[in-house]
Formats: structure tokens, C-alpha cells, sequence
């Protein structure tokens, strides 16, 4: 069969691989894939920035992002059947204490595998196969979207993470910033909406078509930082955040998104910030803020299963009340035209897809 391929850390190495079609044990189901998505991730891959073989093979089939069709069920495999959609999660466990209990996204060692990024091929290729373990299924009534659940559990995992830190208080929650609008801040913005909270979504541009329809459906306000900065924002929307969620990456917006939440605010950075930086910070004004406003700064990564069960939950809820807005954030390529993942990078496009 054929799988979209890399050699890490080869810039350039991309390529159409002919590879064996899986065999499954009794315990596994074959999936059928349908489409991949596209992230950052992948485009580091495509640049030999980042990426790990599976042990023994010099190359990866990359793509972690997929959604597929099962077409045969191992003899022992339950819960699972033929012609069922599905979403296989990411990360693969080490063997620490949070691995064990199902939360690799926690991880103590690092020595985790991801398939498709570290250690594990993706689904990036006709076919793959999986233990029902790491299997979500996927509703008919996202069926045309759920090719984005992966990032979608990104953010929920963050929700899950922020509520359950802020138990430590009671806490009534009306206002959230959210920097950044590519596909996790909008994810954000979506998830927290449907939480009924007000979110003010923030990035140094004018709403582009796709993103403004989402605005408008969801309620979402949209705020352009490009001349003002970030750190007036309280003082445009009249209040401060009780929750800030960072997904620029940035490092003054890193820095900035500490002093926008307001007494016994939580600020969660989601995004990776690569290199170094030399935006400074006041460790004084910033010992103060936190210690006089009971206040959070954490960071969040990965999700486990069960954020991709409670993504399932919310994108059904987002096309029940908004139907096909979500699916505007999709462009789909024929996987035929997949040459470099520089092709991917006109601004105006969300979630780029391809089908497979
Ligand atoms: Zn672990």
C-alpha cells in the first residue's frame, strides 16, 4: 500500500513509500483511512526539525490526525465492528504511573511514542492498525468533521484541566481571552462558548471569512491586537479574564496573558514556544499579581482518550446548534497532490485535510 513518508530529521525527505498493507493479530482492528489532517507538527517533521523512526525502520509514515473506516476485527477484539468511523488517539504509554492509569498525556519519563511523530508510523498511508484501547468512535453527525478531533481534544483536555485546578475555590466563571485564532485557539473559543462562558478571541489580524462566520455563529467577539497590544484588552472589554488560554506561542504574548486574568484567574498556555527569547519579565509585579489574586499560570499538552470521548460530545453539540459552521474550518486536498508541507502554508486556510 501507499503511505506519505519521511526520514527524520531529512529536510526534504517527504516521499510516496510502498509499504506492506497491515496484518492484523486477533486482538486488533484494521482501519481503513479516509482523511489526515495537518499541524505545525508536521510541518517541523516535513523540515527535519523534529521526528523519530519506529525502532528497526529509517523511515515514518507521518500524520497523526486521521479519521478511517474499520474493515476487519480481530477474533478477540470487542466493542468494535466492522464499518464503524473511528479516531485513534496519538500518544502510545511508557510504563510510569500515569501511563499505566490511561494518562499518557501526563507522562513522568518522556519515553512516550506518537505515532506518527516519535517512535510510532502515523496514519498518513491506505490503511493502519489498532488495539480498540486507543480507538474513539465517531457519530454519523460529525462524520465530515471529526477528521479534526485530534487538535479538538487539545483544547478540551485544557478546559477539563483549567475546572478541575479552579475545584480549589467556588468559582463561577463568565469570561474568557483566548489568544490566538488558528485551529486550537478557535477550538477554544468554541468549547468554551458552549460552556456558556463569554470569550473575547484575540489575534493581530482582521477576521478572515471562514473564522468570522464561526465568530458570529458561536458568539464569539473578535478583538484585532495588531495596534493596541494585548495588554489593554481588559480595559477594551470593560473586565478581566477569569480565564486566559494562550495559543499563539509568542513569547510577548506569553508574557502578556499572565496580567489579563483577574482575581483567582487561571491563564493556560497550550501552545509550544521553540527557541529562545529575551522578553523580560517583572518577577516582582508577577509575584505580587499571583500571590495577591490567588492566581493559576499552567501549561497543558496532549490529551488522552477520554478528551477525545469529550471532544465527540461538544463537536455534536456545536453542529446541533451551528450546523456545518465547523466544517468551514476544513480545505481538503487530494492526497494525490501532497508534495511538501510548505505547500500548506496560505494564512487564510484552518485545517488543511487530505483525503486519502
Ligand atoms: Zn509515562
Amino acid at each position: 500500500m501507499k503511505a506519505i513518508t519521511v526520514v527524520p530529521k531529512v529536510n526534504g525527505s517527504l516521499m510516496v513509500r510502498d509499504i506492506g498493507k497491515p496484518q492484523i493479530s486477533e486482538n486488533e482492528v484494521l482501519v481503513k483511512v479516509i482523511e489526515v489532517g495537518m499541524d505545525g507538527t508536521d510541518k517541523e517533521i516535513g523540515r527535519g526539525l523534529y521526528g523519530e523512526a519506529p525502532a528497526g525502520s529509517d523511515f515514518l509514515v507521518v500524520g497523526h490526525e486521521a479519521i478511517g473506516t474499520i474493515e476487519e476485527v480481530g477474533s478477540t477484539v470487542k466493542g468494535f465492528k466492522e464499518g464503524d468511523t473511528v479516531v485513534a488517539t496519538v500518544r502510545r504509554p511508557d510504563d510510569c504511573i500515569n501511563c499505566r492509569n490511561g494518562e499518557s498525556d501526563m507522562c513522568l519519563t518522556g519515553n512516550y511514542k506518537e505515532r506518527g511523530i516519535k517512535g510510532e508510523h502515523g496514519y498518513m498511508a491506505e490503511y493502519y492498525k489498532e488495539v480498540p484501547d486507543f480507538l474513539v468512535r465517531v457519530p454519523d453527525s460529525i462524520k465530515g468533521i471529526a477528521v479534526m478531533l485530534e487538535p479538538f481534544s487539545i483544547t478540551e483536555k485544557a478546559i477539563e484541566q483549567i475546572f478541575t485546578l479552579q475545584k480549589r475555590m467556588i468559582w463561577k466563571p463568565s469570561t474568557a481571552i483566548v489568544l490566538g485564532t488558528g485551529s486550537v485557539g478557535l477550538f477554544a473559543a468554541v468549547q468554551l462558548r458552549l460552556r456558556g462562558i463569554d470569550v473575547f478571541s484575540v489575534d493581530r489580524s482582521q477576521s478572515v471569512d471562514a473564522k468570522r462566520e464561526l465568530f458570529e455563529s458561536f458568539g464569539i467577539e473578535h478583538i484585532d491586537s495588531s495596534k493596541d497590544g494585548l495588554t489593554t484588552l481588559p480595559k477594551t472589554i470593560g473586565k478581566s479574564a477569569d480565564i486566559v488560554i494562550e495559543a499563539t506561542g509568542n513569547p510577548d504574548a506569553v508574557r502578556d496573558s499572565i496580567g489579563l486574568t483577574g482575581i483567582n484567574g487561571v491563564d493556560c498556555l497550550l501552545s509550544v514556544t521553540g527557541g529562545t527569547s529575551t522578553e523580560s519579565l517583572d518577577m516582582a509585579k508577577f509575584g505580587y499579581d499571583m500571590v495577591m489574586g490567588n492566581r493559576v499560570v499552567f501549561g497543558s499538552v496532549n490529551s488522552n482518550k477520554s478528551h477525545f470521548e469529550m471532544g465527540v460530545k461538544d463537536m455534536a453539540k456545536a453542529e446541533e446548534l451551528h450546523k456545518g459552521i465547523l466544517g468551514k474550518l476544513i480545505t481538503r486536498f487530494p492526497v494525490s497532490a501532497f508534495k511538501t508541507y510548505d505547500m500548506l502554508n496560505e494564512k487564510t486556510r484552518i485545517k488543511n485535510v487530505f483525503v486519502m
